[in-house]
């Protein structure tokens, strides 16, 4: 196979063939190639003149902004992003096709389990983590180097604790508490405290002047040590208090144990980085084959990034049957809009070099692909920034694209466990987040073997290989949740949470 189409509407192809297509080779269809092409690029299925429409996925992904000849590359130099239907529009007209539309039905699900940690308040961790979570940056200098302490002298003695996490981030001094969207990183905050992989045993550390206080959280059960506390007389001190502290809670989370728990009671966060043309077509639409055999078994499954989904809404709007999550929808892409706009900043700031070297024109391609990442179920509700999920099943969570903010919102709702995509690579992986990444090509899998955990390139190969790939995946989901490493834990890598704080800093 040379090149693959996605739709019969489509008037592009990507080139699938893993060394590139050279000038003159005929690619079927009666065409041949005018100039080299590398794998992932776009080539032209018919004559275009400037003005026409460029189709992939059955949608308008861009005009031709000069005539294109047959056989040649496509690409973000040659096409200009199409306009795009208002987001009342495109609620309006989706709504009207999901009457005509009847919804897909997965097969009845089998009972599938994993080995997961009970918590008290009914959710599953798929890992038994002690979190330590300063309220504010201030005391990072000091908590680091008591959990450096933790692990090294504690740490030994508790072998049911998977580990000591500490969210690290930059927030919390001088913020403008009572400004607009000041809740957001406040609430996203106290959810990271209740995540079901910290067993309900996450403590925080404050200083004591800041204006972001304990009761302010929302966390009256979790300990606190705040270092500007009279008691505390100095660096040694302080650092014994907070390995006092972390023997307490270890000493509680290493009486736990896996159990058998049922597929509803994982939360899988989805989303995608450094994509390039073939994430849109392997692991994008393979996590979104996961996506619905999750939701089908009681799972739930949040898929994010505002901004790479907001310009194929069409098509999330036509997946809603309850008027008021349309509702929540439409005022979250709203709210999203007005956020951007008041930054000087519109969709098309989404996009990066590397998307477009890896075939991707502009930010309509992209969010055509992402969106494959949710499958095909009901969208049963929409998460504010920084809230926690409420109803199982599949939920849009609102939020940046940015891997590192769209992750730490997911953990936030209560996700339990993380599917990463990525084309170009990433070795992206939260600390305490399980992150399992998943290359939209062999070529990366490959190269980046110790880094990649499950390679979506097969969804190139034989028929065969394509239908079994899901329910491989839905397996490896499963090991990992019970307990096997991912590959970054495996190496040793993460990275720290980061906040999403659209407010003002005085
Ligand atoms: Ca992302």
């Amino acid at each position: 196979m040379k090149i693959i189409m996605l739709s019969e509407k489509d008037n592009v192809a990507i080139v699938s063939k893993r060394e590139g297509i050279s000038s003159g080779e005929n690619i079927g269809r009666g065409l041949n190639a005018r100039g080299n092409l590398n794998f992932g690029e776009k080539i032209a299925l018919s004559s275009l003149t400037r003005g026409d429409d460029v189709i992939r996925y059955g949608a308008t992904i861009g005009v031709a902004n000069s005539s294109i000849a047959a056989g040649s590359r496509v690409s973000h130099l040659n096409i200009d992003i199409p306009q795009i239907a208002s987001i009342g529009e495109a609620a309006s007209v989706a709504k009207q096709s999901m009457s005509l539309k009847p919804r897909k039905h997965e097969q009845p699900p089998k009972s599938l389990f994993f080995q997961g940690f009970l918590n008290q308040d009914g959710s599953v961790g798929t890992r038994n983590y002690l979190a330590i979570v300063p309220t504010v940056t201030c005391v990072s200098g000091v908590v680091q180097h008591a959990v450096k302490k933790i692990r090294e002298s504690l740490l030994p003695n508790f072998p049911h604790v998977d580990g000591v996490v500490y969210l690290d981030h930059a927030y919390g001094c001088g913020v403008a508490i009572n400004a607009p969207n000041a809740d957001i990183p406040i609430s996203t905050l106290s959810n990271l405290v209740k995540n079901p992989n910290f067993g309900g045993e996450a403590m925080l550390v404050g200083l004591g002047c800041e204006k972001l206080r304990k009761e302010m959280l929302d966390v009256r059960e979790h300990s606190f040590i705040s270092l500007q506390d009279q008691k505390q007389s100095g660096f040694e001190q302080m650092v014994a208090d907070i390995v006092q502290q972390a023997a307490f809670h270890l000493e509680r989370l290493n009486c736990r144990r896996r159990q058998t728990c049922p597929l509803s009671s994982l939360v899988v966060g989805v989303q995608c980085g450094g994509s390039d043309s073939m994430s849109g077509i392997t692991a994008n639409p393979l996590v979104g084959k996961l996506s619905d055999k999750l939701v089908s078994n009681g799972a739930s499954v949040i898929f994010s990034e505002t901004t790479e989904v907001r310009d194929a809404s069409f098509e999330l709007f036509s997946r809603i049957s309850d008027d008021l999550v349309t509702e929540k929808l439409v005022a979250e892409f709203a709210w999203y809009d007005d956020y951007l706009a008041r930054l000087g900043a519109d969709h098309s700031a989404n996009t990066t070099p590397g998307n477009k070297a890896g075939g991707i024109a502009n930010i309509v391609e992209k969010a055509m692909g992402s969106v494959t990442k949710s499958g095909s179920s009901e969208i049963v509700d929409v998460i504010h920034p920084g809230s926690r999920l409420v109803t199982q099943g599949l939920n849009f969570l609102s939020g940046p694209a940015s891997d590192f903010i769209c992750g730490t919102l997911q953990f936030a709702a209560g996700a339990n466990i993380h599917v990463f995509t990525t084309g170009r690579g990433s070795p992206y992986s939260i600390d305490g987040f399980p992150t399992i990444k998943v290359s939209s090509n062999s070529d990366l899998y490959n190269r980046w073997h110790d880094l990649i955990d499950f390679d979506a390139g097969c969804m190139l190969d034989s028929k065969k290989i394509r239908l079994s790939a899901p329910d491989k995946f839905l397996e490896k989901l499963i090991a990992i949740a019970s307990g096997d490493k991912t590959c970054a834990e495996n190496v040793g890598i993460s990275n720290s949470i980061v906040l999403f704080n659209p407010a003002a800093i005085t």
